[in-house]
């Protein structure tokens, strides 16, 4: 097994196995979350990446994790034939996991070997590892490292499939999900707007082989969802246990310099004074909507801290940095309109590629947050009272931005003029200056801030989210003794 390393800790300790798809986003929660039961429950762990996704930002992240949460890498399967056809990145990660279930079982058999092997987690393009792991005899659990309006509509997918007619987009009707925000079929998970696609067919063999896990962890927390929590939580055949654990989120100080400077600047400026504009681990702009974005944070005076990434060629595949956003091709700020950086030098920070997000979102002169809406950001961002702009890319951030603006009312969202989806530059202006001074942007400060509240009360002794992994844990430490 390529990159192996595990510091097993005290002998016999209950340890979990817990894969994780490629991408940054789906790494740091699966982590963190090995870090929690490390921390909280006395588990050992090892953390379960894909060779294809090996990148410095991950080796750093992995290489902060306590001794006893070890990591391992499946090696690199062959998927030229997928590429040099144009998967979309959706079909990628779940033919990676399928085709590694050989490397899988070999590596659980091998951490079974002393016993203490309790669990195996996957996360949500893991699916098709769940049957390895019970044929190995062990207990196979989802992490599901988005929200329960996502999970919710992958669980109902392989219904939806068999009795739409049509496209998503062209329904009359949103679509309603048991105790969610109803959300317009163009604004559902992107990989299902067309049903023609393998991305898609994937997505509904996913929702299926969901009802093989033992149990589903949701990165999620009771007082954000409050209704889907309440219904999903109910037994139901033919669906899983759910168990709203969340929000699990990357420590600030894991693997997180500050190379880029953000937070020796980030110091200088007044409280809550700086809007923190990024587009998560690989989300990229077009180059006509890069400039638009300068031309409107320039134009609204506010104070930012924008962290850059080169714009996609064509503009049409804004996930093109999806396996390694930390590096980009070319150097990001060379595309920023002729002049900009000096314009701005008094108010504004640019970085290339990356910037300390826990950090930047928990520094005091942080006040709002321009997100794509990746479920991680918008947890860091919750979790440290900043409200949010969405502006949503790829993958599942449409319906989240749905979610934010519409349901929690914790984000503000830009008005998008024409079918190409472009957002002009006084749009922009428009709603950064609302979310940083307006009353529509203090009464967002106040909601996010309650809720801010409820995530820490909730991860505290006797909270909902602390009794749920609780609850979980005990299961798992049964067969310790067993
Ligand atoms: N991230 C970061 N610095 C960056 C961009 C992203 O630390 O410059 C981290 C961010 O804190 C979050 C993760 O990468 O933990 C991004 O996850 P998210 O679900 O928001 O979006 P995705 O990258 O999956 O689209």
């Amino acid at each position: 097994m390529a990159g192996e390393s595990d510091d097993r800790g005290a002998a016999r300790a209950p340890h979990v196995a817990l894969l994780s798809s490629p991408g940054m986003g789906h790494v740091v929660p699966v982590a963190e979350l090995a870090r929690r039961l490390h921390a909280e429950h006395g588990f050992t762990a090892t953390v379960v990446t894909y060779a294809s996704s090996d990148s410095a930002a991950q080796r750093a992240f992995l290489a902060s994790l306590p001794p006893a949460v070890g990591s391992a890498s499946l090696p690199a399967v062959p998927l030229d034939d997928l590429v040099a056809a144009g998967a979309a990145i959706e079909t990628l990660l779940s033919v990676e996991a399928q085709r590694s279930v050989p490397a899988l079982a070999a590596l659980l058999a091998g951490l079974g070997k002393d016993g203490s092997l309790v669990a195996f987690v996957a996360d949500l393009f893991g699916a098709d590892t769940l049957r390895a792991a019970r044929d190995a005899g062990v207990p196979a659990y989802l992490f599901f490292p988005s929200n329960l309006l996502m999970l919710s509509l992958m669980l109902h997918l392989p219904r939806l499939d068999a009795e739409l007619d049509g496209e998503f987009r062209d329904q009359p009707e949103p679509v309603r999900l048991p105790g969610c925000v109803a959300v317009p079929g163009a604004d559902i998970l992107q990989p299902l707007q067309d049903r023609t696609s393998d991305a898609y067919c994937w997505m509904v063999h996913h929702g299926e082989r969901y009802r093989d896990a033992d149990g589903i962890l949701v990165n999620t927390f009771d007082a954000i969802e409050p209704n889907a929590s309440a219904i999903l939580r109910q037994p139901e055949p033919g669906h899983p246990p759910v168990y709203p654990v969340g929000p699990v989120i990357r420590q600030p100080d894991n693997g997180d310099d500050d190379a880029t400077g953000c937070i020796r600047w980030l110091d200088t400026q007044p409280d809550k004074s700086v809007l923190f504009v990024s587009f998560g681990s690989g989300g990229a702009l077009s180059a006509a909507q890069m400039d638009e974005l300068a031309r409107g944070l320039e134009l609204s005076g506010q104070r930012f801290l924008w962290v850059v990434r080169s714009p996609t060629d064509s503009g049409a595949d804004p996930g093109a940095n999806y396996y390694d956003g930390s590096k980009s091709k070319d150097y990001p700020l060379k595309f920023l309109p002729s002049g900009f950086l000096e314009r701005t030098k008094e108010v504004g920070l640019v970085v290339p590629s990356w910037a300390p997000q826990v950090r930047v979102l928990g520094h005091r002169a942080t006040g709002a947050m321009l997100t794509h809406c990746g479920w991680n950001s918008v947890l860091e961002s919750v979790m440290h009272g900043v409200p949010m702009i969405a502006w949503p890319l790829y993958a599942e951030q449409r319906q989240n931005a749905v979610m934010l603006h519409e349901e929690i009312k914790v984000a503000l969202r830009p008005k998008v003029r024409g079918a190409d989806g472009m957002i002009l530059g006084e749009d922009i202006t428009k709603v950064v200056n609302d979310t940083m001074n307006s009353e529509e942007g203090d009464a967002m400060r106040t909601k996010v801030t309650e809720l801010q509240k409820a995530t820490r009360s909730g991860l505290a002794a006797g909270g909902m989210s602390h009794k749920t992994l609780n609850e979980m844990v005990a299961k798992w430490k049964e067969r310790t003794f067993a």
